[in-house]
């Protein structure tokens, strides 16, 4: 009809919890309040698209009424912070889980943000909704991990900030070595964990400077990823990420709004001049990155042990739609889930969830309820579904130019006709899509990804790493979604001629690189 205006709530998570009892009221407010399902972010928390106006104030009330909380302004601080998701007792896992909510506490703004509504892509309220379960540390914590020197840098009256909020938004991301299942380098803040060889904490590894938001045709605006900043003492962390924090607040660009993330900083200065810069307030030198793990790419999928006896399962979402469309019931499969076993979960950084502490003689009872769901087990699941994103785009979002979530599963159908066409059947490429350049489903990190950038029209990007350390770079522009196979059909047939042993698609348009593989593609003839 006419607009009526329809409302979308994201709920903050710390670490990507969600205890029982939060999934429940979740699942019963999307299904009286909202469209009937939920969305599961690529920034490990649920969104619930729908909302009319008229029930706003029911759902922010009833979320509300779980925890402590209070409705605050709409402040430019972003307290995300992001970690891995697999729920390993190990340490350093749990040094990962512990430091991610101290970071989020650290750069917890006076007034807080916790959940956003959001109207036509542009913020229209803030809502404090912290669930008291998952609130573990308070402000005098902080203080006793920041070595109780306190967290004052500037103002009293607002903590790390100063009397200026930090420009745009600020994220972090906390994982351990080898773990980089949440895009570590998109993050402006990246910590990665390092302990010796007991498991004891000696440290961090940080990174600086990533973010994946661009605009077409500003050549100014660009994804960037990380750069290794060092290593850093773990009695030194807090003074170090405020130093980072103040380094961009009183440095970052606060005259141009696109050019504001701390990504154009770090680019502007030049890791090393940023890194000093850094040192200037930190008043001590930043030690050499420690050598650590490769970094791998794991979605945490499937059955896990936890390392204490019990399991940890996580169930795919087809770009976080959890949703019950004929036989396939994700919806109240969770639900039933969450009902009969209490369980208690975890968001994924890629739109999926972890269900953790399950105890192993539940494994089958479990399963049952999956498949009576119509669930397929993360086996049968296409590989490259599994390893793909999409953002919502049409009709959800406000600066879509064209889809991306409601057209994502046919491109996955679409290449793998191609792949089997092309004998590269076993071939797995993480591919990303966003309606827009903002990048909300990190596509710039994507061995191959779907920009939208006009309507039914994409901009083509290759040469992402599989296990997300490097940007893509854009290959083409308007590509007419029609044509995805004459487009990708060409440079298949030059990485089954020209790849290395074991190479992947996205390694390989690296080290061709993209004139190359343009070259190639205009003497190719579609077979
Ligand atoms: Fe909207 Fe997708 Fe663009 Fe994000 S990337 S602003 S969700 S269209």
């Amino acid at each position: 009809g006419p607009k009526d205006y329809q409302f979308m709530l994201r709920l903050k998570q710390p670490a990507g919890e969600l205890p029982p009892d939060l999934y429940r009221l979740l699942d019963d407010l999307s299904t009286k309040h909202g469209q009937g399902d939920l969305r599961a972010t690529t920034r490990q928390c649920f969104q619930i698209h729908g909302i009319l106006k008229g029930n706003l104030k029911t759902v922010i009330s009833s979320i509300m009424n779980m925890g402590s909380s209070t409705v605050g302004a709409c402040g430019d601080v972003s307290r995300n912070v992001m970690t891995t998701p697999a729920p390993f007792v190990s340490k350093e896992y749990q040094y990962a889980r512990e430091y991610s909510k101290v970071f989020a506490q650290l750069f917890r703004p006076m007034s807080p943000a916790f959940s956003e509504i959001w109207l036509d892509g542009e913020k229209a309220a803030s809502v404090e909704t912290w669930a008291k379960e998952v609130e573990h540390h308070n402000v005098d914590e902080v203080m006793r991990y920041d070595n109780g020197r306190g967290i004052v840098l500037k103002d009293e009256t607002e903590p790390i900030y100063g009397t200026q909020y930090l420009p745009r938004k600020f994220k972090i991301g906390v994982t351990v070595p080898g773990d980089n299942s949440l895009d570590i380098y998109t993050n402006d803040i990246g910590v990665v964990v390092i302990c010796n060889e007991n498991g004891e904490l000696e440290g961090f590894n940080v990174m600086v400077g990533g973010g994946m938001g661009r605009a077409h045709n500003k050549e100014n605006t660009f994804a960037r990823a990380a750069d290794h900043m060092g290593f850093v003492p773990k009695e030194d962390i807090m003074e170090v990420m405020k130093a980072i924090v103040a380094a961009q607040r009183d440095h970052g660009n606060r005259d141009v709004r696109a050019n504001a993330r701390m990504k154009y900083l770090v680019h502007t200065l030049g890791i090393e001049k940023f890194t000093k810069l850094v040192e200037s307030y930190y008043g001590k030198e930043i030690a050499p990155w420690r050598p650590m793990a490769e970094w791998k790419y794991n979605d945490w999928m499937g059955w896990w042990e936890q390392g204490d006896g019990k399991l940890f399962y996580g169930q795919h979402i087809d770009n976080g739609r959890v949703k019950n469309e004929g036989d396939f019931k994700l919806k109240a499969a969770i639900r039933a889930l969450v009902d009969k076993y209490n369980l208690h979960a975890i968001m994924s950084p890629t739109q999926s969830i972890i269900f953790k502490d399950i105890d192993p003689k539940d494994k089958d009872g479990v399963e049952a309820i999956l498949r009576e769901h119509g669930i397929k087990p993360i086996e049968e699941v296409d590989p490259n579904a599994r390893l793909a994103m999409a953002c919502p785009a049409l009709p959800l979002c406000g600066l879509a130019q064209t889809e991306a979530e409601r057209i994502m599963p046919s491109y996955i159908e679409r290449m793998r006709a191609l792949l089997n066409k092309m004998n590269l059947a076993d071939e797995e490429i993480l591919m990303r899509m966003t309606g827009c350049p903002n990048g909300c489903a990190r596509p710039y990190m994507a061995e191959l990804a779907f920009v939208g950038d006009g309507a039914k029209s994409y901009q083509i990007w290759l040469g992402g790493s599989p296990v997300l350390t490097r940007t893509a770079q854009p290959f083409m522009a308007k590509m007419n979604t029609d044509d995805m196979e004459k487009t990708i059909e060409p440079i298949l047939a030059m990485f089954i001629q020209q790849r290395q042993q074991f190479e992947a698609f996205g390694d390989f348009c690296h080290r061709v690189g993209l004139e190359a593989i343009e070259a190639y593609s205009k003497t190719y003839t579609l077979g």
